[in-house]
């Protein structure tokens, strides 16, 4: 922990969705872009250890750190709005907590004590708060859930004693709530920010601002209210105004004054404030010179949210060429009973990461259509592994060839279980996770695009493409573009004579950020840009 170590807790109320991820995310880039070092914590109230388990459906997106770590999405937002490379220590769960404190317990290091809530439990939470203080100026940490909520309380209590032990000069309550318009009645309304203060203020934390999400800015009026009844200094009373572009959120904060509101609050230097970036890449969003359409062929499609690093890595790739990528989301299985016609037009295509059986056949199909019809394509970890059984099928002639994910008795096991991997039981984070080196091969569309021969990319698969078959493969005209050399695994797969075609055994949305955008989707938008213009 640093000496001089400040936190900023970022709490949320009146519902859930308001976007206290992004709001902490900006505040991260608006210290950064005053020369501040920031961290990110995200607390997560759930009891499971961490989201690796959990179904998409259920929790959206699970982010994959470079060391390993299945975490909640919102890390992917801290690193794509600042430069932090985070690690498993920077999400924390209720269960991560408890099974940490049970741990001690059973070692007897509580020497006969009762284990309780308090402080034990608050205890440890304070301690994952310190553990991540380090080489920073400022540790910005996130308790999820809304105020309010059973499951967060103890998180809530464990920042309350916090502020008292680090002393109120160097820690700042920041309170994310909503300020609905009501049209029938023509107002503002500041009910449910009192309501949601009060309940803070009622377990022991006043907070210093607020962030309002509403869809106008404040007037002075409303403002002055919410500081009257919230007993928080009308300047520090933000609006968080809906954007159409996310990466415009710390420029509005900006503009409201929050940077400057925080570092003086925190007795930060003060510094210059260099926005420019964010300025650039927001009006490459907002001010397109044109237009491309990329399919995500996937199983999930109706839940935007397990898709986030990707649908972000497109528009990156896109504000990197000004233009803009419209995303048509495809449903494998409606391409399984309906046929390709629903890939008619598109641009580009991506088949993204993704487990079990349901809709394979439907994303092996639209493969074949890209693969045939020469549409620029990017196939990502599951992606990649269709690809490979596609072309075995339908150009190697293996027929009947398959994952052994997916089906045990193939002929043909292009893709199978790596041996790492047999005998594995548990199931919370045994995967092959986090970051490894690839070689790229030179004269391939992968070398183009990432312009070196060592890449390093983020990983979250069991399974592998089968050695076995590599021969055959590349005599039917599929590219193994790259390689983890240490284990001789394909990581990267493409096929000859067409315009772009690479398969990804790694998750390279990840790694993208709007300030630099991932070389394979600018090229993959640059691509589908020149199909588009030139057929
Ligand atoms: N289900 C596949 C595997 O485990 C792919 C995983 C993924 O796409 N992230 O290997």
């Amino acid at each position: 922990m640093g000496v001089n170590t400040k936190y900023i807790f970022v709490t949320g109320g009146v519902l859930s969705s308001l976007g206290k991820g992004i709001a902490s995310a900006s505040i991260g880039a608006l210290l950064e872009a005053r020369g501040l070092r920031v961290t990110f914590l995200k607390f997560d109230p759930y009891i499971n250890v961490d989201p690796g388990t959990m179904n998409p459906f259920q929790h959206g997106e699970v982010y994959v750190t470079e060391d390993g770590a299945e975490t909640d999405l919102d890390l992917g937002h801290y690193e794509r709005f600042t430069h932090v490379k985070l690690t498993k220590d920077n999400n924390v769960t209720t269960g991560c907590i408890y099974h940490a404190v049970i741990t001690k317990e059973r070692r007897g290091e509580f020497l006969g004590g009762t284990v309780q809530v308090i402080p034990h439990i608050t205890n440890e939470i304070k301690d994952s708060i310190r553990k991540v203080a380090k080489d920073v100026d400022v540790v910005i940490v996130e308790v999820g859930g809304t105020v309010g909520d059973i499951e967060s309380q103890p998180f809530l209590e464990a920042i309350r004693q916090f502020g008292l032990e680090e002393g109120r000069e160097n820690v700042l309550y920041v309170h994310l709530t909503l300020v609905p318009y009501v049209a029938t009645a023509g107002e503002l309304k500041t009910k449910p920010t009192q309501h949601s203060v009060k309940e803070l203020r009622a377990i022991g934390i006043q907070p210093d601002i607020l962030l309002c999400r509403t869809n106008r800015f404040l007037p002075h009026d409303i403002k002055a209210k919410i500081s009257l009844f919230c007993n928080v200094e009308e300047r520090a009373v933000i609006t968080a105004k809906d954007v159409d572009v996310i990466y415009e959120v710390p420029l509005i904060f900006n503009k409201e004054g929050l940077g400057d509101i925080v570092v003086e609050k925190l007795g930060l230097p003060k510094g210059k404030v260099d926005l420019a970036p964010w300025n650039q890449v927001v009006s490459r969003m907002k001010e397109p010179q044109g237009e491309v359409e990329i399919g995500i062929v996937g199983k999930y499609a109706n839940l935007r949210d397990s898709y986030k690093s990707l649908v972000e890595a497109l528009h990156h790739g896109g504000a990197y060429h000004r233009l803009q990528v419209t995303i048509r989301w495809v449903d494998a299985e409606d391409v399984e009973r309906e046929g390709t016609h629903l890939l008619e037009g598109l641009g580009g295509m991506i088949v993204p990461g993704g487990f079990g059986a349901r809709g394979i056949e439907g994303k092996i199909r639209a493969i074949s259509y890209a693969r045939e019809e020469g549409i620029p394509f990017l196939g990502i970890c599951l992606g990649m592994q269709c690809a490979v059984v596609e072309f075995a099928r339908n150009v190697c002639g293996l027929k009947g060839a398959g994952s052994t994910e997916f089906d045990m008795d193939t002929p043909y096991p292009v893709i199978h279980l790596s041996p790492e991997q047999e005998g594995v039981v548990d199931k919370g984070g045994t995967m092959r996770l986090g970051a490894y080196p690839c070689l790229l091969k030179k004269d391939t569309m992968a070398y183009e695009a990432y312009g070196t021969e060592e890449i390093v990319e983020r990983h979250r698969h069991r399974y592998e493409f089968n050695n076995d078959y590599r021969d055959v493969l590349k005599r039917g005209g599929m590219t193994v573009a790259g390689i983890y050399p240490k284990r001789d695994l394909v990581e990267i797969v493409e096929v000859k004579d067409h315009p772009w075609f690479v398969g990804v055994q790694f998750h390279p949305e990840f790694k993208s950020n709007p300030l630099r955008p991932h070389p394979l989707f600018r090229k993959l938008v640059e691509k589908s840009w020149e199909r588009k213009n030139h057929g």
